[in-house]
C-alpha cells in the first residue's frame, strides 16, 4: 500500500521508550519528561498581541505570497545585520518558512537527484536523513565524537563519496549534542565545499539559545559562504513559538531561489498575520530571548548537578536547552533510559534515536519548570551508576 519512500523510512526508535513511558504512567508514577525538545514557556506576550492585532486586519485573509511578506524579509535582514553582523537583500537573499523543518525537507527536492549523495551531521536532527531520502539522494552520516568536539571530520570523507556529494547539512548550536562550532570551522566548510562542489545547508535553530556570554555565529559571516551556502533560523525555539511554524532561509540568491520554486509549487506560504506577528519578534526588544535564557541556565545548572550525583560525566554547555550525556560503562543509550524511566520515573532520549553516532549517550531536554527537575535530582540522587 506504501510507497517505497515511507517503507524505506527507518523503524520508529522510540517506540520502545513511548511503551515503557506509558506502562510506568500507568503504574500511578509521577513522570518528569526530559525527552521533547519544545520549550514549555509560552510565547512571550507582546508577540501574542502583534498576532492578535494581525489576524483582525482582513487583508491578512488571503493566500500569502509565494515568497513571504516583505515586511517579514526586511525585519530578517534587519536582524540579521543587527545580530549576526550579516547584510542580506531582503528581495533576493530571504525567504519565509513555514518552520525550519519544512526547508530541511524541501531543500533536497530542489537540489538532489537521485544517486546523488547528501553528508550530514550524526547524531542529528533526522529530517537530514529523511529529507534526503524522500528525494532519492543517499545520506551519508559524519559522525560527531566527543573527541573532535561533536564537530564532524571532512578529512575522513572517503574520495568516492565526496565525488557523488551535493548537499552537506550541519547545524552548531547542535541538536542533540549540545556543542557549539566556532568562525574556522565555519570557514573550513566552506573551503571543504567550494573545493568540492557542495551546497552547503546550515541549520542555526538554536542560535539564540546561549548562555554565559556566548554567541552563536552565522554560517554567513564566514568569507565565501554567500556563494555557496543557506542558513535556516527558526522562530521556533528563539521566542518560543513551535506551534505557529514560522522562520526563514537566508543566503546565497540562486539556492534562495531554488527552495522558493520547490515551494511554491507545495505550499502556499505562511500565514500572513503569522509574519506580522514574527516580524514584531525580531523588530522588538531581545529582552525576553535573554530572560528566557536565564530561564534555561538555572535549569541547566540544578540538573547537571544530578547527573553528576548518579555518576554520570556532564559539563554545562554553552548553548540549545539540551543536556548529553555518556550513558555508564555496561548500557546501550536505550537501555540506560529505559533503566533510568522504571529507577526514577524520568524520560530522557536515547542517543542512538538521533542516528548510530549517537550510541552511548543520552538527552536531557531542559524544558520542565526548576520545581519538577530538582524532583528529578531528588531522585537521581539516590541512583548510582
Ligand atoms: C527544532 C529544530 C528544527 C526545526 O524547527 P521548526 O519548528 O521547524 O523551525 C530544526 N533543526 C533542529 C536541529 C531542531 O532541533
Amino acid at each position: 500500500m506504501y510507497s517505497e519512500r515511507i517503507n524505506a523510512l527507518p523503524p520508529y526508535l522510540f517506540a520502545a521508550i513511548d511503551e515503557s513511558k506509558a506502562k510506568v504512567k500507568a503504574k500511578g508514577f509521577d513522570v518528569i519528561d526530559l525527552g521533547i525538545g519544545d520549550p514549555d514557556l509560552p510565547t512571550h506576550p507582546h508577540i501574542v498581541k502583534a498576532m492578535c492585532e494581525a489576524v483582525k486586519d482582513p487583508k491578512t485573509h488571503r493566500y500569502p505570497s509565494h515568497n513571504g511578506l516583505y515586511v517579514f524579509r526586511k525585519a530578517a535582514a534587519d536582524w540579521c545585520e543587527r545580530y549576526k553582523g550579516v547584510k542580506l537583500d531582503p528581495e533576493s537573499e530571504i525567504l519565509t518558512l513555514i518552520g525550519s523543518k519544512e526547508a530541511v525537507a524541501h531543500i533536497p527536492l530542489a537540489f538532489v537527484n537521485p544517486g546523488d549523495v547528501v553528508l550530514y551531521t550524526d547524531p542529528g536532527y533526522p529530517v537530514y536523513k529523511i529529507g534526503t531520502l524522500f528525494a532519492g539522494g543517499e545520506p551519508y552520516p559524519l559522525p560527531l565524537k566527543a573527541e573532535n568536539n561533536f564537530l564532524p571530520d571532512l578529512d575522513a570523507i572517503p574520495a568516492d563519496i565526496l565525488k557523488r556529494a551535493k548537499l552537506f547539512f550541519f547545524n552548531y548550536p547542535n541538536n542533540p549534542t549540545a556543542a557549539v562550532a566556532d568562525m574556522a570551522f565555519f570557514e573550513k566548510v566552506v573551503r571543504f565545499c567550494k573545493k568540492n562542489e557542495i551546497i552547503a545547508v546550515h541549520d542555526n535553530a538554536y542560535c539564540q539559545v546561549v548562555f554565559d556570554g556566548y554567541k552563536a555565529p552565522s554560517f554567513l559571516a564566514a568569507e565565501g559562504a554567500m556563494d555557496i551556502g543557506i542558513e535556516l533560523y527558526s522562530h521556533s525555539k528563539t521566542y518560543n513559538m513551535t506551534g505557529w511554524r514560522i522562520g526563514f532561509a537566508a543566503g546565497n540568491k540562486a539556492l534562495i531561489k531554488g527552495l522558493d520554486k520547490v515551494k511554491s509549487n507545495i505550499d502556499s506560504g505562511t500565514f500572513d498575520a503569522i509574519q506580522l506577528a514574527g516580524a514584531a519578534a525580531m523588530n522588538e526588544s531581545q529582552a525576553c530571548v535573554t530572560e528566557t535564557n536565564e530561564v534555561y541556565r538555572k535549569r541547566r545548572d540544578i540538573l547537571i548537578k544530578g547527573l553528576k550525583s548518579m555518576g554520570l560525566e556532564a559539563k554545562p554547555q554553552k548553548a540549545t536547552f539540551y543536556i548529553w550525556a555518556p550513558v555508564p560503562k555496561g548500557y546501550t543509550s536505550i537501555e540506560f533510559t529505559e533503566t533510568l524511566l522504571e529507577k526514577a520515573g524520568i524520560v530522557a532520549t536515547p542517543g542512538v534515536g538521533f542516528g548510530a553516532a549517537g550510541e552511548g549517550f543520552i538527552r536531557f531536554a531542559l524544558t520542565q519548570p526548576v520545581e519538577r527537575l530538582k524532583e528529578a535530582v531528588e531522585r537521581m540522587k539516590k541512583l548510582q551508576f
